[in-house]
């Protein structure tokens, strides 16, 4: 099984995610986790992505693109993965499609956790992690969501594997839900 999680910052893709990771036994590869696992570890790589990650905006896309490439490929030869955080921009989407496409791992469901804004702002503001985290970060990530993840579902609204959740109730209904589309499209569940 081959899936997306796209919503904005604390729309609950990582605990979504973590869900469907344990019911369908496939991997769970979160573009956020990576990064922030590069930064801690002090990488090559890692001070130039921090940069970034303080200002709150997107890290780019060759970075992103071949700190991915391993682990899905990885996970497609072992059964399959929920993507948290990638693609987030139409580019993304069509400069990784080629590469699905050739080893035969295209996505079959791409989910939408729909949150509004003003439940964001709370939940953002009430789980503040650090200098990722300021009140202006925190604004400038959501404006990048805008800018450059609402066009990405724009670009998905016509696929049938592409559907969306209310992301505003308690995460176990939000996972039933999820869980609900995928039988509708006729994936295991
Ligand atoms: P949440 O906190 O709800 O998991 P989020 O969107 O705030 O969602 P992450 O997905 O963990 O957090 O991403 C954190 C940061 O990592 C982003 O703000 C961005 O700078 C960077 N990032 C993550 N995925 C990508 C990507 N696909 N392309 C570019 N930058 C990315
Ligand atoms: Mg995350």
């Amino acid at each position: 099984m081959r899936l997306l999680l796209i919503g904005a910052p604390g729309s609950g893709k990582g605990t979504q995610a973590g869900k469907l990771a344990e019911r369908f036994g496939i991997a769970h590869i979160s573009s956020g986790d990576l990064l922030r696992q590069h930064v801690q570890d002090q990488t090559a790589i890692g001070r130039t992505i921090k940069s970034y990650l303080d200002r709150g905006d997107l890290v780019p896309n060759t970075v992103v693109m071949d700190m991915l490439r391993k682990p899905v490929v990885a996970a497609v030869e072992a059964g399959g993965y929920v993507l948290d955080g990638f693609p987030r921009t139409v580019e993304q989407a069509q400069a990784s499609f080629p590469t699905a496409r050739s080893l035969g791992a295209e996505v079959q469901a791409a989910i939408h956790l729909d949150v509004p804004s003003e439940e964001l702002v709370r939940r953002l503001l009430a789980r503040r992690r650090g200098s990722d985290d300021t009140e202006a970060v925190i604004e400038r990530r959501l404006q990048v969501y805008l800018d450059m993840t609402v066009p990405l579902l724009d670009y998905y609204a016509d696929r049938e594997w592409k559907f969306a959740v209310d992301g505003t109730q308690a995460p176990d209904a939000v996972h039933e839900d999820i869980v609900a589309g995928l039988k509708k499209l006729a994936l295991p569940g």
